[in-house]
């Protein structure tokens, strides 16, 4: 099934469907969700979500069920960058 995108709202580059890891936010904790189908900008790389994917990442945060738990570096710009 292919889902078509409109051009980017931004650059009006053409949006292309992907699946692609999606970072999310929830209840404070941040969240990587794989595999979600997404439209990518060819030109600037932004990320359109369709509602009812959005919508069933909701549901997906909702049961907790990781299927793996990854690490992730931390870098602090104050002090290392300057
Ligand atoms: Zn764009």
């Amino acid at each position: 099934m292919e889902i078509r995108f409109a051009d980017c709202i931004h650059c009006g580059g053409q949006v292309q469907e992907r699946t692609a890891t999606r970072e999310v936010r929830w209840q404070g904790e941040l969240f990587l969700v794989e595999q979600v189908p997404m439209g990518v900008c060819n030109q600037c790389g932004e990320r359109f979500l369709k509602p009812d994917v959005a919508k069933a990442i909701d549901r997906l945060l909702q049961t907790r069920k990781a299927t793996r738990t990854a690490l992730i570096p931390v870098l602090s710009y104050i002090g290392d960058a300057a």
